[in-house]
């Protein structure tokens, strides 16, 4: 299970990255072909021609494997926006990381208000969710302390996703610091999680607040609008 959140936080680097080689890739391709189609008009060997024949068809083929390695390698572009029942997502993520949190005896209570649907990726919420879980455990130590998760509509159309955990928490100055990427504390921590959170909820017009106090605990607060307007552009 780590070695898979991890792969996840790796991808989206090599992704970030993979995405910007593939955008560089297009445009003097673009040209390439450009230039292959005039001077296939002007030569007149038959064979010259079907060799720019070749050359054009495999600059079909660049381009079209560089699109679709663009959408792999930068899915938070193409979100899913779908109709999604919140509480059965926060189970399913929960149950998934149950078995983790029961290695330290930590239990997972939730607190669900009401029956909550929204727009989201649900893929990507998961992600997210689960990071904050898996900070959540991964910061307490003490086995008769509980992680507690709250799901809550609040005023003005919004959801609350609350998850607060007693552990480690964090001092004020490193506080700042969550959000930067390779920012971590842990001895096989990437520090991307947090910031990978941060995007997707962004990407949903949400808000995620991080408020912790050293050796008391941390809370994470995720707001997310109940009615997402449709902003994917494909
Ligand atoms: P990683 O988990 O790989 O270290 P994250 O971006 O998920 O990266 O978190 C960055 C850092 O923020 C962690 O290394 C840890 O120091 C701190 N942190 C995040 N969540 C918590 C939490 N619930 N309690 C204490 N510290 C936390
Ligand atoms: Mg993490």
């Amino acid at each position: 299970r780590e070695i898979h959140l991890q792969n996840i936080e790796r991808l989206a680097v090599v992704g970030e990255l993979a995405a910007g080689i593939a955008h560089e890739i297009r445009n003097p391709l673009t040209s390439i072909k450009g230039f292959t189609k005039i001077v296939k008009e002007s030569v007149d060997s038959e064979n010259l021609k079907s060799y720019l024949d070749i050359t054009l068809r495999e600059i079909d083929r660049i381009n079209t494997i560089v699109s679709e390695f663009m959408f792999i390698s930068k899915p938070q572009e193409f979100m899913n926006l779908q109709l999604t029942n919140l509480n059965r997502v926060l189970s399913n993520c929960i149950a998934f990381m149950e078995p983790q949190a029961n290695l330290k005896s930590i239990r997972i209570t939730s607190y669900f208000h009401s029956e909550i649907q929204t727009k989201c990726d649900e893929n990507q919420l998961k992600q997210v969710l689960i990071n904050i879980l898996q900070n959540a455990i991964e910061a307490t130590h003490d086995s008769d302390q509980d992680i507690e998760v709250i799901l809550k509509e609040t005023e003005n159309n919004k959801v609350l996703i609350q998850i607060s955990d007693s552990g480690v928490g964090i001092t004020e100055e490193r506080t700042k610091k969550l959000f930067q990427p390779f920012y971590s504390t842990k001895e096989k921590g990437t520090g991307l999680g947090l910031i990978i959170c941060k995007r997707i909820i962004e990407l949903h017009q949400g808000t995620i607040e991080i408020k912790s106090k050293s050796n008391e605990g941390t809370v994470v607060k995720i707001l997310l609008p109940i009615d997402i307007p449709c902003q994917v552009d494909l």
